[in-house]
């Protein structure tokens, strides 16, 4: 089991999130963060700190991004750790 990032995350000027995780489960994609799901330990810190609601457990995300559950689990491999806050993430028109 393991929380998952969705939709909301695209563009987040927050990265409020990685600072909390205690298992430095985060990773940086281009527009979003994931989470990297054989890391996380389910302790809900994420969840509360996320601004725009974007973190959910697996089991409560909601169907219309039940595809973020294997993204997450997809691009959380090929992305590199981020566990500092930082400035905003790129926007697509960039
Ligand atoms: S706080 Fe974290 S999960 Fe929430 S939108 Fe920002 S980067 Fe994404
Ligand atoms: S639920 Fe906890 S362990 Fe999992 S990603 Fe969030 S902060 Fe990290």
């Amino acid at each position: 089991m393991a929380f998952v990032v969705t939709e909301p995350c695209v563009g987040c000027e927050y990265t409020d999130c990685v600072v909390v995780c205690p298992c430095d489960c985060f990773r940086e994609g281009e527009q979003m963060l994931y989470i990297a799901p054989d890391a996380c330990v389910d302790c809900d810190a994420c969840r509360v700190e996320c601004p725009v609601d974007a973190i959910f457990h697996e089991d409560n995300v909601p169907e219309k991004w039940i595809e973020y559950v294997e993204r997450n689990r997809e691009m959380a491999a090929a992305c590199p750790p981020i566990t500092e806050r930082k400035e905003p993430l790129a926007r697509t028109e960039n």
